[in-house]
This record gives structure tokens, sequence and C-alpha cells, in this order.
């Protein structure tokens, strides 16, 4: 006796639902093991003043490695009374990696694009969902992360991720094997079968997650995190517009700066106090960009890089 709904005519759903279980399971993507970050002895209380007076340890170099075309919409949140009347359009924003030189070593702060995304190269992504969320990319001969870190001869110790979204992670590749790799804890890596395929964190064994549960609570930016131990550079706890995202603050031979990551893709989301409109959690991604902005207000000193423009 069949139970309702199940009738002799029906075996084909069964049939179709394990051939696409089964096509799920030759397709399976990879993601990296993860495991807690250790990290230096964090100091009690923080004092920003003190902080951004420290003789400058790190030299800071933009690697920009190319363009991607993608709808302002994502950028910025259209739906804030602030852009009303805007239309959405296509706009081109950089994808760049930051290097942190130090005496102890080079480390990056995201790593940009590799050359799989220069002309006549087929990019290490794929799938119907790229095409919403990015339209397009531009990258000139030698612009890519592995031809700048070449022509430099560094090899980047480590890289500090602001989150895993590709346009952040696909420079990957580039980078020997050696590599760590840092990002906020529970920050999700997208790597979906037949949606959204990505190969850049394949040759990724683990990613070490900073836990901004055992952050320090600091004035204005909440909980931040001394990553070298010395006052240097800074992890900052803004989520929302991804689960674990991280800003940085570095304090660099060219004066203090704030790495806003995509807490704030654009100086004018920044400027106007408008959140991304791709976002995790709206409510969070605005409550993060405030803070940054409220830094940048009181400590006018501090230069802000966003994270798809200067
Ligand atoms: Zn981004």
């Amino acid at each position: 006796m069949n139970k309702p709904g199940y009738t002799h005519g029906r075996p084909s759903i069964a049939l179709a639902l394990a051939l696409i279980l089964s096509l799920f399971g030759l397709s399976r993507c990879y993601s990296p093991g993860r495991s807690p970050a250790s990290m230096p002895q964090q100091p009690d209380q923080v004092h920003w003043n003190e902080v951004l007076q420290r003789p400058p340890v790190i030299r800071w170099r933009i690697l920009q490695t190319g363009t991607v075309h993608v709808p302002l919409s994502g950028m910025m949140n259209l739906e804030d009374p602030k852009m009303a009347g805007m239309e959405d359009k296509p706009i081109d924003v950089l994808v760049m990696a930051h290097l942190l030189q130090r005496k102890d070593g080079a480390f990056l702060i995201d790593t940009g694009l590799d050359d799989s995304f220069s002309p006549g190269h087929k990019a290490r992504m794929w799938g119907p969902l790229l095409r919403t969320y990015v339209l397009d990319w531009q990258q000139n001969p030698g612009q890519d992360l592995g031809s700048q870190l070449q022509r430099l001869q560094i090899t980047p110790e480590a890289v500090f991720f602001t989150h895993l979204h590709s346009d952040h992670t696909a420079g990957v590749p580039a980078l020997s094997e050696d590599t760590e790799f840092y990002v906020g804890k529970g920050d999700t890596f997208y790597n979906l079968p037949f949606i959204y395929r990505v190969t850049h964190l394949d040759g990724v064994q683990t990613l070490h997650e900073i836990d901004c549960a055992h952050a320090t609570r600091a004035p204005i930016l909440g909980s931040v995190i001394d990553i070298f131990g010395d006052g240097s550079l800074w992890a900052i706890c803004t989520p929302g517009h991804s689960a674990g995202h991280l800003s940085y603050l570095a304090i660099t031979t060219d004066g203090p700066v704030l790495f806003t990551g995509d807490a704030s893709h654009t100086r004018k989301g920044f400027e106007m106090g408008i959140e991304p409109g791709w976002v995790d959690d709206r409510e969070e991604a605005k409550r993060s960009l405030e803070k940054l902005r409220k830094f940048a207000a009181t400590y006018p000193q501090v230069r802000v890089v966003y994270g798809h423009e200067l």
C-alpha cells in the first residue's frame, strides 16, 4: 500500500534525485580546513592617540591587479533615502591587494587577481551566479598579483583576508605554497557545485581563523586584534558585508592607513554613510560602517582606503 502522495508512476523522481546527488558528489567543491589563529598576547586596553603616533615599521604598497565591472547597487545600498532617484548601473572598480613589508617579512591584505584574469586566459571562476555579481573584468598584461610580486622579488609570508569573496581570494594561486592564510572566524567561502565554482583556494590546506570573541575592546572601533603584538597592524571586526569580515588599520611609513575592505567598497559610500548593497546582515553592515566613519572623523590623520577604490 502506497502512502498518500506516492504513486507507482514516479520512480523517475527518485532516479533523477539520485542522479543529481551523484553529480553533486562528482563535482564536490573544495574548501580549506579551519583552525584557530594563534595571535600574540593582546593589550588590555588600546589608546588610539598613542598607537597612531608609534614609529612606523610597515612599508605599504598598493598592488592594483585589475578592475571588475559590477552593479552600483552591489557597492551601495540604493534603497537608502540618501540615494533616492539614483539609477542602478554597472561601474568599474579596482581589485587590489595591499603589500605590507616589515623587517620580519612581507604580508598581504587580500590577494587581488591572479593571471587567469589576463586577456586570453580562463579565470578560475565560473557559473551562472557569476554574472549576477561580477559582470566582467579587465586586467592588463603584467598587472596580476604573481607578476607584480615577481618584479618586486617578494614572497609574502601570510595573507590577512578582509573576507573570502572571490575578488579578494583570486590571487591565491600566485602565492607560494608555504603562505599562511588568516580570515575572520566563520567567514563563508562560497564554492557551490554548478552555481558558482571557484578554485582559488584549492591549494590552501588551512585557513587560520581570527576570533573576534577574543578581541580587545577598543574605543570607537570595538573589537580589535593586535596582529603582530606591536601595535603596527590591527584587525577590526566589521561584520555585515560578510559574517567574519575584517577591516585593518596599519601604521605605515606613509602614515596610519585604515583599510575598510568591503565594509565600504567605495569612497562615496563611506563619505555618505551608505553601506554596501551586497550584505549578509544589513544592520551589522551599517554599524560596522558607522564605527569606521567615526574613527576616520576622530583621527583625520588616518588615510582611508576603500575595498575597491582609493
Ligand atoms: Zn570585494
